[in-house]
């Protein structure tokens, strides 16, 4: 197999020959269609999580397709097309776990940062892990691995911070990039109102935005046109949090959904007042990824996908970081 492999942070990713992995017990080796890039890769890649495998293939938002079992496989089939997300293991005896919280494990691993992941011709998964990617009735396989890709990290803490957020009807969205362009198609299918903030003056993204259908686009500078029943916040800003506190009504909640953000500045407590709630989302559960992905085919999800063959990975993070495309980068082997 080949891959693009992080030997130290913040250096170049570098395109690897290595010896095929064999699936142990209970895995799964799955030959890589396409894996998304999420900022979280960027953030593995500046050294800025705690505790990394390294060297480390990044990459965890990966559509493969099964090519070896491991012992003790019986509910997934050889040939069979998987999604394979950021929590890769969990340790199943747990407070956390035996709570049904397993997004919050003790000893947990997760794709492409404490385990290896999909930037990478071939990669080896836990099979309780792995999700079986939509399927027509009739066995046909529906959606392009490309535009699938995005959905097991984007699309599904994308979908477990909605569900944080709350039932309101006003959502404002801090951060219009992978995640953000798709949970506001998905807070549109549910009847709500998304109003989309970008990075001040950055025009092209808040279009993007109203061609998806959202009520409201502006800089992250300006203020929304109503108070907001709730706001997520995608962005790695900590400044926006004072910001989207401000935006909510009373009662309302703002919710982090970045696994890394730059410091949180001192705000006055009043903006805090009147019950509004901080919180933050971490990781996922496989009943999140299994709710969200049973539903996709009937939200009719339009993900934008700018794809990099996968031993441009290094373009694809840079153009990331530089805002350079709308929506997703994927890479294809
Ligand atoms: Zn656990
Ligand atoms: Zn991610």
């Amino acid at each position: 197999m080949k891959a693009m492999v992080l030997n130290a942070p913040k250096t170049p990713l570098v395109w690897t020959e290595m010896a095929d992995r064999e699936p142990g017990p209970g895995q799964i080796r799955v030959k890589v269609l396409a894996c998304g890039v999420c900022r979280t890769d960027l953030h593995v890649y500046d050294g800025e999580l705690p505790d990394p495998k390294s060297p480390i293939i990044p990459g965890h938002e990966i559509v493969g397709r099964i090519d070896a079992l491991g012992v003790g496989v019986t509910d997934l089939r050889l040939g069979e097309r998987v999604g394979i997300p950021w929590l890769g293991h969990t340790c199943g005896v747990c407070p956390y776990c035996k709570a049904q919280r397993e997004n919050l494990c003790d000893a947990p691993l997760f794709t492409g940062y404490t385990r290896d992941g999909g930037f990478a011709t071939a990669t080896v998964a836990d099979a309780r892990f792995a999700f079986p990617l939509v399927e027509k009735k009739g066995g046909g396989e529906a959606g392009d691995d490309a535009s699938l890709a995005p959905l097991l990290c984007a699309g599904l803490i994308g979908w477990r911070s909605l569900k944080i957020a709350g039932e309101g009807k006003k959502i404002g969205l801090y951060g219009f990039g992978a995640a953000g362009h798709i949970v506001a198609q998905v807070a549109k299918w549910q009847g709500r109102e998304v109003f989309a903030f970008t990075r001040p003056g950055d025009t092209g993204t808040q279009d993007f935005a109203r061609s998806l259908g959202v009520a409201w686009a502006g800089g992250s500078d300006e203020a929304a046109p109503e108070l907001l029943d709730a706001a997520i916040i995608y962005a790695t800003v900590g400044a926006l949090v004072p910001t989207a506190l401000k935006a909510v009504r009373k009662g309302g909640r703002v919710v982090c959904a970045g696994i890394h953000m730059s410091d949180i500045p001192s705000f006055p407590y009043r903006i805090l007042w009147e019950e509004r709630s901080l919180l933050s989302v971490a990781n996922l559960t496989r009943e999140d990824g299994l709710e969200f992905l049973s539903q996709v085919p009937k939200m009719g999800i339009k993900v934008k996908t700018t794809t990099y063959p996968l031993q441009k990975a290094n373009e694809a993070l840079a153009d990331l970081r530089a805002g350079k495309f709308d929506g997703a980068a994927v890479l294809v082997p």
